[in-house]
């Protein structure tokens, strides 16, 4: 059954205004028409001359033709950062490395409009989040780690620490640039020379990146960027000159990629899904509440590993909080990315947009009642309203899969015990959020839950110093923080003098 909150729940049709639009400008953009692979400090063709497009998810209207890396360009790229590790990285010292990470982060400041544009065209983000929340964060996480470069014998005391070499990195594309930068500053900093490939949909702010890596003259072949699908990423788990591999994304292609580490005995970082369990004790901040429960799954659309897609809400607070949860989604403008008024952008991708149909659709044939607003989507491009699930149960898909879109699942509970039990009841364990008042409850809960983040009376906090990373299914090793640097070094017991 579908309900849609009536049209004058909205404050802001009752006073009959409305937002004027107010659209970022794209004037500083120069999209070239093709791109090719950036390998050895150049932009080089693909040797099989296969390309891409790359579109606005928005409008579907392609931005760029973008080169595809064959297994060839990838022996290229290793073979770039191998000769980059031996001839310069590897031999200069930590304070040197810094200097160039400090630099890419002050570039990637001084760009940064340019930057979140295209960051918002590409991927259908709003513009306020790319602006405020991935350019920040990803200048954030370079000046981070250059800060650690010259110090990592203080983070590992009584070790010699040691890079791997050659780090091959796969990202995904709800956070393109900021998981570019999440992933190349660690392991620079740690002394490793790398090879990453973007996702097919998103490449652009890499290779944007790519342009600000020549302009701080980073050695040629420090960073390569390789563009292509999911077999130009196969190619570079699969390369035998690759000393250690990171990736995040989905969990199926994370087992496929541990399959073929655990056989060379690869040293591996897998960031992984998540269903992240959201929990509202009755004694909440209701209006804080709320705002977090929104930004914990409608931010990016809810694209994000660890949004709060799971609401678990105090059965004697659940009707009044859905209530009013539902009159805040029906505030929420879904439109133009960069518009800055735009709370919720377009899907990522067309392949997104029908994974998330068909859960909703598999939600409702197993009996959830579904909550969507009376907004009206763009006719063009791929979208999806802020949705909320009701009545849903534990063994239902939507309850158990990661649905990676803007759609929130609800269940209740009665005591802390049921709400920990349902929390825990799922294969992944990325995050989690509490609310309540009482600090008790907060430390009883967040000991028993089974998620490598737990946020308390607040949600999607991040910050390059706090080790980020899973339990289960939602994969190994930390990023963010000094253990973020562990996984980019090998590390052995000092000898005592
Ligand atoms: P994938 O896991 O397929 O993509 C992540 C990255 O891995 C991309 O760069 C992709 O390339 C690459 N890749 C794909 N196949 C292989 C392979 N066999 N070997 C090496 N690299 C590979 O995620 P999808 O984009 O297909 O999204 C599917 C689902 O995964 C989503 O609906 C969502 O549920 C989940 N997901 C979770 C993410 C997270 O952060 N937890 C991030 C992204 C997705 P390419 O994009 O070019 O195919």
């Amino acid at each position: 059954m579908e309900t849609s909150a009536s049209k004058d729940s909205s404050a802001i049709e009752d006073f009959g205004i409305d937002y004027a639009p107010a659209i970022e400008s794209t004037s500083l953009l120069n999209i070239k028409e093709k791109y090719g692979l950036f390998i050895d400090g150049d932009f080089l063709d693909s040797s099989s001359s296969n390309s891409f497009k790359t579109l606005d998810p928005s409008t579907e209207k392609p931005l760029s033709e973008i080169s595809e890396a064959s297994s060839a360009d990838i022996d290229k790229a290793v073979k770039a950062a191998r000769n980059a590790y031996e001839k310069y990285w590897m031999t200069m010292s930590g304070a040197v490395r810094a200097r160039y990470l400090f630099r890419i982060a002050r570039h990637l400041q001084e760009r940064s409009r340019e930057f979140a544009v295209l960051e918002t065209l590409d991927g259908g983000k709003p513009i306020k989040e790319s602006r405020d929340v991935d350019l920040p964060l990803a200048a954030a996480h370079f000046f981070y780690h250059a800060g650690w470069a010259d110090k990592l014998d203080y983070a590992f005391p009584q070790r010699k620490v040691e890079p791997h070499g050659v780090v091959g990195q796969i990202i995904p594309w709800n956070f393109p640039l900021l998981m570019a930068s999440w992933k190349l500053a660690p392991a620079l900093a740690c002394g490793n020379t790398v090879v990453l490939k973007p996702a097919e949909t998103t490449p652009l702010t890499a290779l944007l990146l790519a342009e600000v890596i020549k302009d701080v003259d980073l050695p040629p072949g420090v960073i390569n960027i390789v563009t292509g699908a999911g077999e130009t990423g196969s190619a570079l788990v699969e390369h035998p000159d690759v000393d250690k591999l990171a990736f995040t994304g989905s969990t199926e292609v994370g087992k496929l990629i541990q399959r073929s580490a655990v056989k060379r005995n690869l040293p591996l970082t897998l960031e992984l899904g998540g269903k992240a369990p959201h929990v509202i004790f009755e004694d909440a901040a209701l209006d804080q509440a709320i705002e977090g429960v929104i930004n914990g799954i409608f931010f990016n659309q809810g694209h994000v590993c660890c949004a709060g897609s799971r609401l678990l809400v105090q059965e004697s607070i659940a009707d009044h909080f859905i209530d009013r949860l539902q009159k805040r989604i029906e505030l929420l403008r879904v439109g133009n990315p960069l518009d800055k008024n735009t709370d919720i952008g377009a899907i990522n991708s067309k392949a997104q947009l029908e994974r998330i149909d068909q859960l909703v659709k598999a939600g409702v044939e197993e009996g959830a009642e579904v909550y969507k607003p009376s907004c009206s989507l763009p006719e063009k491009g791929y979208w999806y309203p802020p949705t909320v699930l009701t009545g849903v149960q534990q063994s239902h898909r939507v309850a158990r899969e990661e649905i990676f879109g803007p759609v929130l699942v609800v269940q209740t509970f009665r005591t802390p015990e049921e709400a920990l039990e349902k929390a825990n009841n799922t294969p992944y364990g990325l995050s989690a959020g509490i609310w309540t008042e009482k600090g008790s409850l907060i430390h009883w809960m967040a000991a028993r839950m089974r998620a490598g983040v737990i946020w308390a009376n607040t949600f999607n906090k991040f910050d390059p110093t706090s080790p980020f990373g899973g339990y289960k299914e939602s994969g190994f090793g930390r990023e963010g923080g000094m253990h973020g640097l562990a996984p980019y070094l090998k590390t052995k017991r000092k000898r005592s003098q």
